[in-house]
């Protein structure tokens, strides 16, 4: 039995980024970038008014004044206005500011009359001014290499006007389900069978990832199939079988791939559930063998493939989020292996949901954080733990 840490730097080792790209800024949502990229516009671009209102100068502007309103400044094109003291400018949100106003008076605090405004406020120096550069200075770095790009950072390239990005590797994926007792839902249900659900975690588990998944293959413990199975996942850069890696008779995955020629680098980590977890390389294929049961598929994934796919997607972050929590129960563990508990952080707290046990599908799915729990581990409720969030 491998320990935990040796199969993770093992396939981490293994597992290399692949080509980077360079793509229409749009589609690069929920990729990693491949540079450090520099902001070409300072943010806001030019001074500009953060209401709509009046453009003054404030000096001229204690509360009571009354000011003559002598040009009209929309968002848009630059009209050059100016403002001297005893003047306003009637202006707008996102407006440029006029030149010489040092204030906006928002139009809620004066009172219009006629071609005059009547100033109901003291105003301050800069007040409303949106100044140049405030928020982002030119030439700063707003995408480090290796940063995912979600929506706030996609706007955030819109800004600069980039019309691409340089990206790391498409991840493209194969999911291979095997087992005789499996059918596919929608089908008719005999006794001694249960419907197939470990493609759909993981098709989803691999597309949160943001990677692609290019197949899905359902095959029987037979052996010639899975074989031809195997052939057909491997043109793509990860290879996920679910099922038929343990010790049974019909568990062939593992003498199928050696077969082919693999390379296995890992078989049986010390880690709870998930033990007969399998890793190896074929042709240039990563290939993972994850345990049938619905939960040690599913750990097995977010603690080993998921951190490869994000490696070779050229990710520099490659950890789920963590965040402190107090327990609200007391835990051990007895057994040999890292347990990975499942439960719900809310509010602060963490609870165990549903029967830790390995085909408990439906406390998995009740809960949205892992707490790990070392071997010989004991915690007291109200302690503060550190618990990994998988569902965010
Ligand atoms: P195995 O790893 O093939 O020995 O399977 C372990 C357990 O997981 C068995 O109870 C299987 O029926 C179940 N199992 C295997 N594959 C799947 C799947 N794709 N969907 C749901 N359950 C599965
Ligand atoms: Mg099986």
């Amino acid at each position: 039995m491998i320990s935990e840490e040796t199969a993770r730097t093992t396939i981490l080792e293994k597992v290399r980024p692949l080509p980077e790209r360079t793509v229409s800024f749009s589609g690069a949502l929920g990729c990693f970038s491949a540079r450090d990229v520099g902001a070409r516009l300072p943010l806001p671009t030019f001074d500009n008014s953060a209401m709509d209102g009046y453009a003054v100068v404030a000096s001229s502007c204690t509360k009571g004044a009354r000011l003559r309103v002598t040009g009209e400044q929309p968002a848009g094109r630059d009209k050059q206005l100016r403002v001297s003291p005893g003047e306003a400018v009637r202006i707008f949100t996102g407006a440029p500011i006029p030149q010489g106003a040092d204030a906006i008076v928002m139009q809620e605090d004066v009172t219009r009359d006629g071609n005059e405004i009547l100033i109901n406020t003291d105003v301050e120096v800069g007040e409303f001014i949106r100044r140049r550069g405030c928020d982002l200075a030119e030439g700063q770095k707003i995408l480090a290499a290796g940063e995912r790009i979600g929506p706030a950072t996609l706007a955030l390239l819109a800004s600069q006007s980039f019309a691409e990005v340089m990206i790391g590797g498409e991840v493209k994926a194969a999911i291979l389900t095997t087992g005789d007792e499996l059918v596919k839902p929608g089908g008719k249900l005999e006794a001694g069978q249960i419907y197939e659900s470990n493609s759909s975690l993981l098709n989803a588990l691999v597309q949160r990832c943001g990677a692609i998944v290019k197949s899905e293959e359902h095959c029987r413990d037979d052996r010639e199939r899975l074989t031809e199975a195997i052939k057909r996942g491997i043109e793509n850069n990860v290879l996920i079988i679910s099922g038929g890696v343990s010790v049974g008779k019909h568990d062939l995955v593992k003498d199928a791939l050696r077969e082919l020629g693999a390379q296995i680098d890992i078989w049986r980590v010390a880690i709870k559930p998930g033990k007969p977890f399998l890793f190896g390389q074929l042709n240039q294929c990563a290939v993972f063998g994850l345990p049938g049961n619905p939960v040690s598929a599913f750990v097995t994934f977010l603690q080993f493939v998921r951190p490869a796919i994000l490696k070779m997607m050229g990710s520099t972050n490659l950890d789920l989020p963590q965040l402190p929590a107090k327990l609200t129960v007391d835990l051990t563990n007895d057994s040999d292996r890292a347990h990975y508990i499942r439960g719900r952080l809310e509010h602060g707290r963490f609870t165990p949901v549903g029967h830790q046990e390995s085909h408990a599908l439906f406390g998995l799915s009740q809960s949205n954080a892992l707490l790990r729990l070392a071997v010989s581990q004991s915690l007291k409720a109200d302690e503060i733990v550190d618990v990994q969030i998988w569902d965010w």
